[in-house]
């Protein structure tokens, strides 16, 4: 049911989940110049002029149940034209902090959002936890050859990678369900049948594969960088969570072996897209650059630093070097288990999940009034 209780702290509480003055939606006139040049906009979706005329109202219940937010793909086009230095684009961005934070039943992506010391403080806390679990339960130290699997027996760090794949999988689900509560069960009239979710499903992988979407609002390089970056994101990912007696073993393949030339690309990728991330935030050329949050540099920093660790483990162990490997792999671990377990699903990264969500939900709801709209035609003839 839509709800219109004002809430006269919204805009104060909303500007914690945006970059220092970057929230300037008191300044907004309501002309309407953004909704007009934004390239994702459309009648049904009006943004960004409407969530921040719910933002300056105080509208939380209607913010809550507004897909809109997520259908934004910040290319900053609505902030060069604002007359008004509203900073449309930057309101979206802290709407959608704010959002996950929402969603989040545990409180943990609030307290990243708002406070650097929390979300640093977590990453080494979780770090540091896996580091001492190395220390006092490594297995046998060969130094006369690399014998990783020797050091960490591959079958324990496989059962870890399971535990951690079905944390996430478990914040991330449940987390989904309330913003499912939001959009779906509060945000519409619309009665959903089942047969609409699962008309609609494909679109689901689909957007979350392609980021299809982007593509019409950013230029065509920047969205092939993305795109190969969650590339090697996922399949570094499937291949850690069920794949890794194959990937991590004592065993030289040769160059041409699967398990070479598919670690070879997504290294690659990771590096060239966490890294173009870095600079982009360091150069401050483009519009969705100029206010970088803490949140925003965590992940690519995280995933560069991982990504290196992980080459550096490699050559070390081609090289023959068996103590630098196996200190290597222990800071590889302790920077990889913080970034899935507390990045993905409380961090910026959640996004991944969000934003195919918010496209989901908005088809699932156009094809239940289609079909509401079937049932109701041959009463009317
Ligand atoms: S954000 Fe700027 S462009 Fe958009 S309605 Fe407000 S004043 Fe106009
Ligand atoms: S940042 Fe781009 S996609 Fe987002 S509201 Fe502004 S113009 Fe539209």
């Amino acid at each position: 049911m839509m709800a219109n209780r004002m809430d006269p702290n919204l805009l104060i509480d909303l500007k914690r989940y945006g970059e220092k003055g970057a929230v300037n939606i008191e300044a907004c006139f309501n002309c309407g110049n953004c909704t007009a040049v934004c390239p994702l906009t459309s009648d049904d979706h009006p943004f960004p002029r409407n969530t921040i005329r719910l933002m300056q109202l105080g509208l939380k219940d209607q913010i809550l149940q507004s897909s809109d937010p997520w259908l934004c793909y910040y290319c900053g086009e609505c902030t060069e034209t604002c007359p008004r230095g509203a900073e449309p684009a930057e309101a979206q961005m802290a709407l959608r902090r704010w959002l996950t934070a929402q969603y989040d039943w545990t409180g943990l992506a609030r307290k990243f959002y708002t406070s650097e010391v929390w979300e640093i403080g977590s990453i080494i806390l979780v770090g540091v936890l896996i580091a001492l679990a190395f220390i006092f339960f490594h297995g046998p130290i060969v130094t006369d050859q690399v014998e990783l699997n020797t050091f960490a027996p591959v079958d324990v760090i496989h059962i870890g990678d399971w535990i951690m794949a079905l944390l996430l999988l478990f914040f991330l689900l449940t987390n989904a369900l309330r913003m499912h509560n939001f959009i779906m069960r509060r945000g519409t009239k619309t009665k959903i049948p089942l047969a609409a979710y699962a008309s609609e499903l494909w679109s689901l992988p689909y957007h979350f594969a392609t980021q299809k979407r982007w593509a019409t609002c950013e230029e065509r390089p920047s969205w092939i960088s993305h795109l190969l970056l969650v590339s090697g994101y996922v399949l570094m990912l499937v291949i850690i969570v069920f794949f890794l007696p194959w990937f991590q073993t004592d065993n030289v393949y040769p160059l041409y072996h699967p398990q070479r030339w598919l670690g070879y690309y997504a290294t690659i990728v990771l590096l060239y897209g966490a890294g173009r991330a870095i600079w982009g935030r360091l150069e401050k050329a483009r519009q969705m650059h100029r206010f970088s949050h803490a949140s925003d540099w965590m992940f690519p920093i995280l995933l560069f630093t991982v990504t290196l660790t992980g080459i550096l483990v490699h050559i070390f162990r081609y090289a023959g070097l068996p103590m630098a490997t196996y200190v290597t792999y222990v800071v590889h671990l302790a920077l990889l288990v913080p970034m899935l377990v507390l990045e993905v699903p409380f961090g910026k990264w959640s996004h991944l999940a969000y934003r195919p969500l918010a496209i989901y939900f908005e088809a699932v709801k156009v094809k239940a009034r289609e079909m509401e709209q079937a049932e109701l035609a041959p009463a009317t003839v």
